[in-house]
């Protein structure tokens, strides 16, 4: 089986400094990589971009970042919405767009359900992210942005599809949009920071008429009367359990320690949930 390009994303891993963002830019705008990619415009075209998603609320407050691009999909939608082989596949994996053919092709850009196609107005052309597939070709094992990344949220691996799906099954990899059936070669690690949710609370506990902390409580959530999650509170009492499908309802959250415990209902909608102060012994 032949050895194909793919990129692993940490999500936990990215601060937001954009530098790989700012390398992108410097490879592509204004320089033209013929049979590749025409030039970047100066303004306008992020072909590599950072999402940002908030979670929680005060005083649980979380920010995570996903680092964005075209996704060089298997089954990719903007081939089959190209005229004339305006954008192939490699046998490496790449997706190419065509700086000649795909000219005044703009139905390419809205093919693709990522939005990772520009148009470029000047040249009437859909641009996306190559892979550096000029700099790889030329001999690069990383594509730039993880050779700039100063947190080592990406990692180029160029491995035969088992291979691939192997490390995917081990480190619990993801794709964006799985549901598309588009296959994408972009993997992401702790995706769960993004498309998840979390719940949390902080546990106090009455100490001769003074709220101390409920340090080393322990903590079930639970749905359907079936544990769905477990915690210890931290020096501080507080907790949290993570990776709960947003807008999945009903839940039991139960708190017990030495000094009493704790009962309760809540509804996690769209967005994670700082539940408050648990006062134990006191029903809350
Ligand atoms: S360089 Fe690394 S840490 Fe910085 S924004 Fe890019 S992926 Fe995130
Ligand atoms: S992410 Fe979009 S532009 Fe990239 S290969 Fe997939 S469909 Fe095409």
């Amino acid at each position: 089986m032949s050895k194909k390009w793919n990129l692993v994303v940490d999500v936990d891993r990215c601060n937001n400094c954009r530098v790989c963002f700012i390398a992108v830019k410097d490879e592509y705008a204004g320089n033209d990589f013929p049979g590749y990619s025409a030039a970047q415009p100066a303004q306008g075209h992020n072909w590599l971009d950072i999402e940002r998603k908030e979670r929680g609320s005060y005083p649980l407050v979380e920010a995570h970042f996903l680092p964005v691009m075209c996704n060089h999909c298997d089954d990719a939608p903007c081939m089959k919405a190209a005229r004339d082989g305006a954008v192939r596949k490699r046998d490496d994996g790449i997706v190419i767009i065509d700086p000649v053919k795909a000219k005044g092709q703009k139905q390419i850009v809205e093919a693709c359900p990522y939005g990772a196609i520009s148009w470029n107005e000047e040249q009437q052309l859909p641009q996306a992210w190559t892979f550096d597939a000029h700099l790889l070709d030329a001999g690069w094992t990383k594509t730039r942005a993880e050779q700039c990344c100063p947190t080592d949220t990406y990692r180029t691996l160029k491995v035969d599809d088992a291979e691939m799906q192997r490390i995917k099954a081990e480190e619990g990899l993801e794709v964006l949009k799985p549901e598309l059936g588009t296959r994408p070669r972009v993997y992401y690690k702790n995706l769960h920071l993004i498309t998840h949710c979390f719940v949390g609370a902080t546990v106090v506990v009455d100490v001769k008429g003074v709220e101390e902390c409920a340090a080393g409580a322990e903590v079930l959530l639970k749905k359907g009367g079936r544990e769905v999650g477990r915690a210890v509170t931290d020096t501080f009492g507080e907790f949290k359990i993570d990776r709960l499908p947003p807008n999945s309802g009903d839940y039991r959250l139960e708190v017990r320690s030495a000094a009493g415990s704790f009962g309760g209902d809540f509804e996690l909608g769209a967005e994670s949930r700082y539940l408050g102060v648990i006062r134990l012994g006191t029903g809350g």
